[in-house]
């Protein structure tokens, strides 16, 4: 079986090798290769010897996802369709903001959970990605904007990542590899709806990152509708999984709020979600409902989401308003659909 480099972390990496009776140094040349020059052939590594090269391309490979389009935002805003090797298509957006570039990544082919307000809960769920196609996303990402540029990187595309849990963590784990990607756990997001059992079992493997948590309401009854994932796992028990999370992790959690229309920013709305937050040392990120085809919600106007966000200024808990990117190229918070399968 021949095993994509990007799936491995270096320890990996030096047993194969050793495998095949090669000396362990030979796996920091490969990957720095990969990971400092973005080589993806093996016959450009010229430090190695050709006999080496051509018995790397039985075991190994260097795939990446095709780019089938991209489409540029009036914002800066990048939206790129990616074909993987079987034919599934996914997303991922680059998002600039100054000189940060954030990465907003796919976890899954399509979802299973079903989220009302979500384009890509109508594709379903096709399949789990596999470590490399999630690792390769951000390969793809630093070939696009060169060296050194890609600051951030968030698991906010399609799919819930904690559904594809054994891939995100190992994905992670090379992001973070100082012989890999080398990127601190401080601008690695991920964003859930809140799986209970594998945010518990997250905390435990004591990887370091910072979570989001999509919340978008604090009343029972109206986050089962908007999101069926409270029927299984509801907001009190999620509550006291977040308090036990963040004992565990240097980073504050983030809450993610979708402002819908005549749904979620009225004033019992507003009093749930203080209440929720009150005693949670968070963040809180609150984003504009973006319109989706054939989805019944509504954007608020300026006015009501001013209105929203000043009522949240009594939190102790930092409100930040994230301007929607990219939501003319269907690219923003809610939109991905892997539209052109
Ligand atoms: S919001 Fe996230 S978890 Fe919910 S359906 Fe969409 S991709 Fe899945």
């Amino acid at each position: 079986m021949i095993i994509n480099v990007l799936e491995l972390l270096p320890e990996e990496l030096i047993q194969q090798l050793l495998d095949i009776g090669e000396k362990e140094y030979r796996a920091k040349q490969i990957l720095n290769w990969v990971y400092t020059k973005h080589t993806t052939d093996f016959n450009e590594m010229t430090s190695l010897s050709e006999e080496l090269r051509t018995k790397l391309q039985s075991i190994l490979s260097i795939t990446i996802p095709t780019i089938i389009t991209k489409s540029s935002s009036s914002d800066g805003t990048t939206k790129y369709l990616l074909s993987l090797q079987d034919g599934s298509k996914i997303e991922m957006v680059i998002i600039p903001n100054g000189k940060k570039n954030t990465l907003c990544i796919s976890s899954q082919v399509g979802c299973a959970r079903k989220c009302e307000f979500c384009a890509t809960a109508k594709l379903g769920l096709t399949r789990n990605l596999e470590t490399h196609e999630i690792t390769s996303q951000v390969f793809q990402a630093i070939k696009e904007l060169g060296n050194d540029k890609l600051t951030n990187i968030v698991f906010m595309g399609m799919g819930e990542p904690l559904d594809n849990f054994d891939n995100v963590i190992k994905a992670i784990q090379i992001m973070q590899h100082d012989l890999c990607f080398n990127f601190s756990p401080r601008r690695i997001t991920v964003s859930t709806s809140g799986v209970i059992p594998q945010i518990t079992k997250l905390a435990d493997t004591g990887l370091k990152l910072k979570l989001a948590v999509s919340l978008n309401s604090a009343i029972q009854t109206k986050r089962e509708q908007l999101m069926p994932i409270s029927k299984t796992y509801p907001l009190s028990e999620l509550k006291k999984t977040l308090i036990d999370f963040r004992k565990k992790t240097p980073y504050r959690i983030t809450f993610e709020y979708v402002m819908i229309k005549d749904y979620n920013i009225g004033r019992k709305d507003v009093k749930a979600l203080l209440k929720y937050l009150g005693d949670i040392s968070c963040k809180l990120n609150v984003i504009k409902w973006n319109k989706v085809d054939d989805l019944p919600y509504e954007t608020p106007s300026d006015s009501e989401i001013d209105r929203f966000i000043s009522s949240m200024s009594v939190l102790s808990s930092a409100v930040t308003y994230r301007k929607s990117r990219g939501a003319d190229i269907d690219a923003a918070c809610g939109q991905l659909a892997a539209k052109n399968i």
